[in-house]
């Protein structure tokens, strides 16, 4: 990027060179020819393509931006800041946070608003899927961390069996600002919405800063402003996860948002049947796909809805897709078969 202070800067010592060697008209056309490097610096700043990743919430965070790189490029930091505070109150690993408070002490009395906003909608899609999306499932999913997998399979179907009481997010209760776990031991994690909740947020503060073009990827999780220049709507592919430098598909997307779960990326055991998206019903990891991306209004949603298609399978998980309004899905299976919902076709890219 050709930048527009450092270019006046350079222009100006050549200007006080030349005019000490060779006087006031040569130093004019410097500072006439400065002038059109400037102007030509500005309009391609005006077409910049900002890309800038960071390490958040155990994954990467891209902002691609388009604009003038030195209106865009603070608005970024602010989007980024906004995920830093999301990560604040709704991580589970860092003390000072609210939801690992809450996971510590069953309770909060006076809870960050968005938290419990989270943890309501969180609630609400449990409603919506059969409880296949609970985030009261965590007791479980830290056995499996722990290596449940190494067990033979008496003692796993024990030890589930003897924490599955714990999972049932009408179990949390939500009373004005305060929110109480009614049995000890319960424990949340956000892993399956945080993200999706971060990515729509970051893209509210670029929208509010005046964005008009640009994507937010929470690793895998994505959500869109506008179109690209030249009008072009953004194109998110889908890579195979046997084989990386192959897509599996490509997804045109405007005004909505894309999240993909897969347990391809995270095994816990050398056998790969043991993976972080736990179905909530039986306290086993989910088995029949490899790979779910969902296409909703917003990232929270389609993140949520992901794992919770994960945790459903082929077939349930399209009947609940096709039940809900501006909700597409694409499936892969463990066969390697991609399945489609009856709208995914309008997103398609083709070759
Ligand atoms: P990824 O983190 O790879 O994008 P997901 O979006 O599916 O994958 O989120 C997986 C995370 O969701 C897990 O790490 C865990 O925190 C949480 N989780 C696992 N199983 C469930 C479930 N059945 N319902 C709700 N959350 C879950
Ligand atoms: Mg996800």
């Amino acid at each position: 990027m050709i930048k527009h202070i450092p270019l006046h800067v350079r222009s100006k010592e050549d200007h006080q060179t030349l005019n000490s060697r060779f006087g006031f008209p040569v130093a004019f056309i410097a500072v006439i020819m400065a002038l059109f490097v400037v102007v030509i610096a500005r309009q391609e700043s005006d077409h910049a393509r900002l890309s800038r990743a960071r390490q958040m919430m155990d994954t990467y965070f891209t902002i691609i931006a388009y604009g003038d790189s030195a209106e865009i490029e603070p608005v970024i930091d602010r989007a980024f800041s906004r995920i830093a505070a999301i990560e604040g109150f709704a991580s589970i690993y860092d003390s000072g946070a609210e939801a690992f408070i809450l996971n510590q002490t069953g309770k909060i009395a006076e809870a960050d608003p968005e938290l419990i906003g989270i943890i309501e909608r969180a609630n609400n899609v449990s409603h919506l899927t059969d409880s296949a999306f609970d985030i009261t499932v965590n007791p479980i999913l830290k056995l499996w961390k722990l290596g449940l997998w190494q067990k033979p399979d008496v003692q796993q179907a024990q030890e589930i069996k003897a924490l599955l009481p714990l999972v049932g997010s009408d179990m949390i209760t939500i009373d004005g600002k305060s929110i109480n776990f009614q049995r000890e031991g319960m424990s949340i994690c956000l892993g399956g919405i945080a993200k999706g909740y971060a990515v729509d947020a970051a893209l509210s503060v670029l929208k509010a800063g005046g964005v008009t073009s640009a994507l937010v990827n929470g690793g895998g999780d994505i959500a869109v402003i506008g179109l690209k220049p030249e009008y072009e709507p953004w194109l998110i592919e889908m890579e195979n996860p046997d084989d990386r430098l192959e897509k599996l598909a490509s997804f045109k997307v405007v005004g909505v948002a894309v999240a993909t779960s897969g347990n391809y990326e995270r095994y816990f055991d050398p056998q790969k049947k043991a993976h972080h998206i736990i179905d909530p019903r039986s306290g086993f990891p989910a088995q029949g796909c490899i790979s779910v991306s969902i296409i909703a209004e917003n990232c929270e949603m389609a993140d949520a809805l992901a794992t919770a298609v994960f945790v459903l399978g082929v077939d349930d998980g399209l009947a609940l897709i096709e039940r809900l309004d501006g909700v597409e899905g694409m499936i892969v299976d463990e066969a390697r078969e991609i399945h489609h919902s009856g709208g995914m076709s309008q997103y398609e890219a083709g070759e």
